[in-house]
């Protein structure tokens, strides 16, 4: 692009050279047609005084009409076309041998030494003649006039010297041989000659100088456009693929008068496959992804990367969010199929917000913000992945920075946030096996906030690292209470604690030595707690090829996977990572005692268990019916609003009495 664009520049350059050095020419014509005139106004004002010999043959007018011809015949060229090199080499040549030949006919027609007229007139004559050649910018059409301008006055100057003259009329005989004796005429003709070359010089100097001094401009100004061009792409287009940035996008839009749909498309967990594929690998899912993306959108759409993982789409005529939501589900259907780059397969998931953008609206840029609201939403838990914005949830994206402000202050406070202590029970025996602890926020004016509010919150903003350090410690501290024996030196089989981890802390470089710490300061025995994941984030551990699973196992916790069945990914990581239990999602467990194909689901986890060693937790258990059905599947443990509702620590305590 560069390379065409330098050559563009000095394509434009030549042209304007060229342009300038036809006008020069044509100027140049004329200036020789009005020489030509004031040297036939020389001529015919004084009269011919013919020599004898040469009666009836005018020299002057001779050549000065031959001059005349030739200087309109250029004059024309030059007004017809540019003229080509050769002609203006030729013309130079023509024009000196026409101009010594004019002087030597005047010498002729009055029988006077050509001396005389190499004077002041001729001399002038020649300085303009190199110095109209200066006009084109090229040394060589200089050296070629001065050099022409010296040999012929050189020759000239020989003949006046040499020559003999049978002299008549005005000048005195002395004066004249005085005026052609050699020693004379060459001291005075020496000084012109030297003004020629000196005259000459100085002009091919300039002329080099100029014309070097117009290239580098010339390239100078190729690199200011070149970098201009550079910084409005930084500025305005997205560095690896090209596609317009944020400002890119609202630049499109300038002037557009016909209402535009927007999907703002964000990739999930797309930080966390950088952080463990590469920058590499995940620029190549981005092109992979913006090629699948291209395949279902028409030509008019446009596509812009406004971020790091985030995607927006224009769709002109667009107009009602219903008539987006197809083409945002098509977006997302795209992704659906595993991408394969360098052997290694990953399923990039998204999410979509949608908006309208109506000329008379607003400024693009708070319809994208709308937009990345919506998308935001579509990031919670459990929430569809197209989401379409609407009022409401600005007020509420505001409530979510209130709330982060707030869930700062109680995690610093460190009594507001507490866990609540659901039961889990052994299926076999009813026996009380352990609990879960689940956080929640005390907030002096709102009351009790479940976790599904300020978790997202906490998960967010990374408060969640200090938040489940909180939960944890409190948590172990807890199960002491509940059960002596799992304080470290304990025996036996007793309780065990279940705490959440979140993907962000899973990330969290200090999280050994935080649980580490949390453990030896409760004095709680390793091997009673067990640490939940979520499937996904499960899944993004086996990106951390397990490693990171495998330091927290060599704690001595437990390790389980969370609401499983909800992910999609592939069973295979099972066989690589080192659980110990399956969680199974409440919505396999609420549908089991009506649905076949949900006791078919739960009957293959639980096998898959077996296979794998996991023991198995039913999440979710609201019925004796639906216990009832879990037993007969073989379901090893149960937690639910059936058996216990989370508790305070307080509250809990009963549970182990089994007064519940
Ligand atoms: P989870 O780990 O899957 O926890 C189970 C959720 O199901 C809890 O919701 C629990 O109250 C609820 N539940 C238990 N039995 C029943 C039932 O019979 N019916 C119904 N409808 N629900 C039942 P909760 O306490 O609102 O927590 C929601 C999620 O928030 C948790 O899901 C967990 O992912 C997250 N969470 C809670 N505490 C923490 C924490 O300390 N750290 C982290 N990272 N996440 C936490
Ligand atoms: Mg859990
Ligand atoms: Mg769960």
């Amino acid at each position: 692009m560069t390379v065409d664009r330098s050559a563009d520049h000095a394509m434009r350059f030549a042209e304007a050279l060229g342009s300038f050095q036809d006008r020069s020419e044509r100027l140049v014509g004329w200036i020789q047609l009005a020489i030509i005139a004031v040297f036939a106004a020389l001529y015919f004002a004084s009269p011919p005084a013919l020599d004898a010999s040469h009666a009836g043959f005018h020299p002057v007018p001779v050549a000065l009409a031959f001059y005349t011809l030739f200087t309109i015949f250029k004059q024309i060229q030059a007004y017809r076309r540019s003229l080509p090199g050769w002609l203006i080499s030729l013309s130079i040549l023509i024009d000196m041998a026409l101009l010594f030949a004019l002087i030597w006919s005047f010498h002729l027609q009055y029988n006077q030494p050509p001396a005389f007229y190499l004077k002041a007139p001729t001399l002038l004559y020649v300085f303009i003649f190199i110095a109209l050649r200066a006009l084109r910018l090229e040394v060589f059409y200089v050296l070629l006039a001065g050099g022409l301008a010296v040999i012929g006055w050189l020759l000239l100057a020989t003949y006046a010297a040499t020559g003999t003259y049978d002299l008549l009329g005005a000048t005195t005989r002395d004066y004249v041989v005085y005026m052609t004796s050699p020693r004379i005429l060459w001291g005075a003709e020496i000084d012109k000659i030297i003004a020629i070359v000196m005259v000459t010089g100085i002009l091919a100097v300039s002329v080099s100088r100029g014309r070097r001094l117009l290239l580098r401009e010339r390239d100078a100004s190729i690199e200011l456009e070149d970098n201009q061009i550079e910084i409005s792409n930084l500025a305005y287009r997205d560095g690896l693929t090209g596609l317009p940035n944020m400002v890119g996008l609202t630049e499109t839009l300038k002037g557009a008068g016909t209402p535009h749909g927007l999907v703002v498309l964000e990739l999930d967990d797309f930080r966390k496959r950088v952080a463990v594929l590469g920058k590499p690998f995940t620029d190549r899912l981005i092109e992979e992804v913006l090629g699948r993306m291209r395949e279902r959108l028409t030509r008019t759409a446009v596509v812009a990367r406004i971020g790091e993982s985030e995607f927006a789409v224009l769709l002109p005529g667009v107009s009602a969010l219903d008539d987006l939501r197809p083409i945002a589900e098509a977006l997302l259907a795209a992704l659906v199929a595993p991408v394969v780059i360098e052997g290694r397969s990953v399923v990039q998931t998204a999410r979509t917000g949608l908006a309208i953008w109506t000329p008379e609206k607003m400024p693009l840029l708070s319809v994208i913000q709308d937009a990345q609201v919506a998308t935001l939403r579509a990031g919670l838990p459990a929430a569809p992945r197209v989401m379409m914005f609407d009022d409401r949830m600005r007020a509420e994206e505001i409530a979510f920075g209130e709330l982060e402000v707030e869930l700062r202050a109680a995690i610093e406070h460190g009594v507001e946030l507490a866990p609540h202590y659901q039961p889990i029970f052994q299926m076999e025996t009813g026996a009380l096996v352990g609990f879960e602890a689940l956080a929640r926020w005390s907030h002096p004016k709102r009351g009790l906030i479940p976790p599904g509010r300020f978790i997202p919150v906490a998960e967010a903003t990374g408060l969640i690292v200090p938040l489940g350090n909180q939960i944890l410690k409190t948590a172990c501290r807890d199960l002491i209470r509940f059960d002596p024996t799992a304080a470290q030196g304990g025996k036996g089989v007793g309780l065990f604690m279940s705490v959440n981890l979140s993907a962000r802390q899973l990330s969290d470089n200090k999280l050994l030595d935080r649980i580490g710490r949390a453990l030896e300061r409760t004095g709680v025995r390793p091997d009673r707690i067990k640490l939940e994941l979520t499937e996904s984030e499960a899944t993004g551990a086996l990106e951390l090829a397990g490693g990171r699973l495998n330091d927290l196992k060599g704690l001595g916790v437990s390790l389980s996977i969370d609401d499983f069945g909800t992910g999609y990914s592939s069973l295979s990581y099972l066989h690589g990572l080192p659980f110990d239990v399956l969680k199974i999602d409440r919505s396999f467990v609420t549908g089991v005692a009506g649905s076949a194909q949900s006791r078919a689901v739960i009957r293959t986890i639980v096998d898959l268990a077996r296979s794998f060693c996991l023991e198995t937790v039913a999440e979710g258990i609201e019925d004796q019916d639906t216990l009832d059905n879990l037993r007969a599947l073989g379901v090893g443990m149960v937690q639910g609003y059936h058996t216990g509702r989370p508790a305070p620590f307080d509250e809990a305590v009963r549970f182990l009495s089994g007064k519940t």
